[in-house]
């Protein structure tokens, strides 16, 4: 069959969809109304992100003075955290952070806060991380163990705990998971029962895995109230007596931050200490490890800039065959796709929490007031936070991994710390959510907005993609040409992509795609290359339109960027020709592989000099330099 006669007949299949209506013309700029999972529909112009390179003078000493903490603090004695030897030692350190400030960022300054944009927030995540172990701990303290009071609290729910949690005299956990309920987080068994007096609740019942259990004041626990059908959340301080944390779970990694299962016998609750209202606890737990989820993610890019930074020092003074291995092809190659995908995951990551920070100051002019603004604009970019969450925690994932193999047999020794940066970075891909469950997540929500709220409209934007495919103009487009005009249009069939496999899955399977997991799996990566691709080329178009740089380091950045989509299209073409496989068949499945192929060429550079180029620079800057 002639190609074009193939894209001919997947244009009549894939006009089914919806009745044929006048064709698209290409997208255009819209004002920035910010919007989650919008990025899919419209065309982002450059100049309405967030780059990296805009941090102010303020965050940047704001963030060096946190490293400086840990570089003093923590590392010397990361040793001993592990041990666990001294059950006051982290408590005690926790108390030194909150004395600097480091865990007020989030809370309101009427309550003894910083109240930081969010996007400072996140960036406190990212150079946290260096801290290993004891960034859990502060994390915990600093997002899952006190949010819940700051965008759910009453005034005086406020005032009596936050205070004293942005100094760390009152230390503080999250209490969702139980032994029967990890995932399926809404099936947990603790049980609140009002006593006759109707002054308590009597807290019964079993979590685990809790972070920071063993020292905490206060705990933020999720239980039924009675027989309801689902949690209720409450604010439980360990004076209140009836609770009894377990011993210290033993752990692949992260071994200084406290991990306990906790138990709770008749604890009783004080009526005022129920958190929102009665019956929201799993609606509340969920808009909380949103947050989460996000800070991790630039927990996982601080992560990644540490492993590469030893490994490109070690593999400079690493000498084999009479050279350093820097200088070998096999060892380039590493440290510069290392260096490509943390560069993409930090330009998605902090592209949403400037995004997060542009819908709370619409939603607060609007006369929200600020933690309700807070939380919906957390909750509006759900998507891309499930996104980023797997995302970045797999690029460390292959970041370590690879930092162990630059350091051969000295990766597998204590002594270096990589082993150490190897373990603890595994745990997140299973917290706040797996990779399994926020991979559906990502997809789930995005087409629940799609299709159930009508709030995108997804099938607009795919009744467009025949057009551009029969006019053959890859280049120009949908770009109107000009710079990166290839690399823009590649981003934007990485979205028609999604958007081609995506909707016909969804048209074809309907309800049963759920249930078809290992595509939804698929479509999510299809989805997260999409919009980390986006995010990098956008943060490119704008390092060049505002010129600030060296142009030394513009033209590598942009060779990072080069080395991520070259990886992004591939991988979102395999993940597309697998779904569709496990789909389609016969004439249907030719046409869209075909389909999907037009869409996803090769990108024509040449990945093995791009990556030398880069490897280079990073071997004469002798660290992470972008
Ligand atoms: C070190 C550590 C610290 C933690 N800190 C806290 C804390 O402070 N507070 C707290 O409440 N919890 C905490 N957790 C719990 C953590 O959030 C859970 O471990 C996580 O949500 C997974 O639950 P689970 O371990 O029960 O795994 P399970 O839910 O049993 O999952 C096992 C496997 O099955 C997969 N799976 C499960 N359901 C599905 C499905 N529907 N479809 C497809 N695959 C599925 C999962 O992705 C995973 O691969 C912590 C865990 C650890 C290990």
């Amino acid at each position: 069959m002639a190609y074009n006669s193939v894209i001919n007949k997947a244009i009549h299949l894939l006009k089914k969809v919806k009745p044929a209506q006048e064709e698209q013309t290409p997208a255009t700029p819209t004002p920035f109304l910010p919007k989650g999972g919008a990025f899919l529909v419209r065309l982002t112009p450059a100049a309405e992100i967030f780059v990296p390179e805009m941090w102010n003078e303020e965050q940047k000493l704001m963030a060096d003075s946190l490293q400086t903490f840990i570089e003093q603090e923590i590392l010397p004695i990361l040793e001993e955290i592990d041990s666990q030897k001294d059950p006051a030692l982290v408590p005690g350190l926790l108390e030194k952070a909150g004395e600097m400030g480091f865990l007020s960022l989030a809370i309101p300054e009427a309550y003894g806060g910083l109240d930081v944009d969010f996007n400072t927030n996140l960036l406190f995540g990212e150079v946290g991380a260096l801290g290993f172990s004891f960034a859990t701990t502060i994390g915990a303290q600093t997002s899952i163990g006190s949010l819940p009071i700051v965008f759910y609290g009453t005034d005086e729910q406020k005032a009596r705990y936050l205070p004293g949690i942005a100094t760390g005299a009152l230390k503080a956990a999250y209490c969702l998971t139980e032994p029967g309920a990890g995932s399926d987080a809404n099936s947990g068994k603790t049980k609140a029962t009002l006593n006759p007096a109707g002054t308590h609740y009597l807290l019964n019942g079993q979590k685990m895995w809790i972070t920071n259990g063993g020292f905490a004041d206060v705990f933020i626990v999720f239980a039924k109230i009675e027989q309801d059908k689902d949690l209720s959340a409450f604010i439980v301080e360990k004076a209140f007596g009836g609770i009894s944390p377990g011993a210290e779970e033993k752990k692949l990694g992260i071994k200084g931050s406290s991990t306990v299962q906790v138990f709770f016998t008749d604890c009783p609750v004080p009526v005022g200490n129920l958190l929102g209202k009665r019956g929201d606890g799993f609606k509340m737990a969920l808009n909380i490890l949103n947050t989460g989820r996000i800070k991790l993610a630039a927990g996982a890019v601080g992560g990644c800039k540490m492993a590469i930074t030893k490994s490109v020092q070690y593999a400079n003074e690493r000498q084999q065959f009479g050279k350093p291995i820097a200088q070998f092809g096999a060892i380039q190659h590493k440290l510069a796709e290392a260096a490509a995908r943390t560069f993409a995951a930090e330009s998605a990551t902090y592209r949403i929490g400037y995004y997060i920070d542009q819908k709370y100051n619409e939603l607060t002019q609007k006369g929200i007031s600020p933690s309700e603004a807070k939380l919906q604009a957390i909750k509006e970019f759900a998507i891309e936070c499930a996104i980023m969450k797997v995302h970045a925690s797999e690029v460390l994932a292959y970041v370590v991994d690879e930092a162990l193999q630059v350091h051969g047999g000295m990766g597998y020794a204590v002594e270096t710390g990589i082993e150490r940066g190897y373990r603890d970075a595994r745990i997140t891909r299973i917290y706040e959510g797996t990779s399994e469950i926020n991979r559906m997540l990502s997809v789930a929500e995005l087409f629940k907005r799609a299709f159930k709220n009508k709030e995108i409209d997804l099938s607009a934007q795919l009744k467009s993609i025949p057009g551009h495919l029969l006019k053959n103009t890859l280049p120009n487009a949908l770009t109107g040409g000009g710079k990166f005009a290839a690399e823009k249009q590649l981003v934007q069939n990485l979205k028609d992509a999604f958007l081609l496999v995506g909707l016909r899955a969804a048209q074809k399977l309907k309800m049963e795609l759920a249930e078809q997991q290992e595509i939804v799996l698929l479509l999510a990566d299809m989805l997260a290359e999409a919009f980390v691709s986006e995010s990098v080329w956008l943060r490119i178009e704008k390092l060049y339109a505002e010129p600030t740089e060296k142009t030394e380091d513009l033209k590598l950045k942009k060779q990072l960027a080069r080395i991520y989509l070259y990886e992004s299209v591939n991988k979102a073409r395999r993940c597309g020709e697998d779904a569709i496989n496990g789909f389609a068949q016969g004439a249907e499945k030719t046409l869209l592989l075909a389909l999907l192929h037009r869409l996803l060429p090769r990108y024509e550079v040449n990945p093995i000099q791009l990556r030398r180029k880069v490897a280079d620079y990073l071997n004469r800057q002798n660290k992470y330099a972008f």
